[in-house]
């Protein structure tokens, strides 16, 4: 497969065979992916970062660890970390509605309808939109449990490479959160941008 480019702000979906690899780029930094798995056969099975928390007992996704569905069972396996461990499973994925929370005025993309989007053209209409694992995002824990999201220090050309353990369709989204929040940052303070995704056999 060429090289799959995910514009700014806009989401795609993936089929990954079982034994294949996805590499998921950030060529201009600093850029949220949400990432979405499902099981290809099935899609009531889908990627759980919370049953994920407690097989490797981490609310961060590690090089080495298994990531897991809500049945518990192997999806995919996190091979290389090119990112330096700058990733979250905390945040639910970005909706019109958290936009407005926020002040925003009017239509705003989102990861959530991106991935209804995606998953439409895939001929599948989506009821609930899981918890996503947030590659390149930036979350903070402090020792009181305050969550912050401070700048996104990761680098361009950082990646993150995954591999499958059943046939997949994984949804990644260019995470379109471009508001100014204190202590909210997400995205590179200088835009929304896109991501490149690679299928590695
Ligand atoms: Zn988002």
């Amino acid at each position: 497969m060429d090289p799959l480019i995910i514009p700014a702000s806009e989401g795609r979906a993936v089929k990954v065979s079982d034994g294949a690899s996805l590499r998921i780029i950030t060529p201009k930094g600093a850029q949220a992916a949400d990432f979405f798995a499902y099981n290809a056969e099935v899609i009531s099975e889908w990627l759980s970062p919370m049953h994920t928390w407690v097989l490797n007992r981490s609310i961060k996704p590690r090089e080495g660890h298994e990531l897991i569905s809500r049945f518990r069972r192997p999806m995919l396996t996190f091979e290389k970390d090119g990112a330096s461990g700058v990733h979250d499973m905390m945040l639910a994925a970005c909706d019109q509605f958290r936009y407005e929370q926020y002040g925003h005025q009017g239509p705003h993309p989102s990861c959530s309808e991106n991935l209804q989007t995606a998953m439409r053209r895939e001929g599948y209409e989506i009821d609930v939109v899981p918890q996503p694992i947030n590659f390149f995002t930036n979350t903070f824990i402090d020792a009181d449990a305050n969550l912050t999201s401070p700048p996104n220090p990761v680098p361009p050309g950082a990646y993150v490479e995954l591999r499958a353990h059943m046939d997949l369709i994984c949804v990644i989204s260019s995470c379109p959160f471009d508001l100014a929040i204190p202590d909210w940052q997400i995205n590179s303070e200088s835009g929304v941008s896109e991501l490149i995704v690679e299928l590695i056999q």
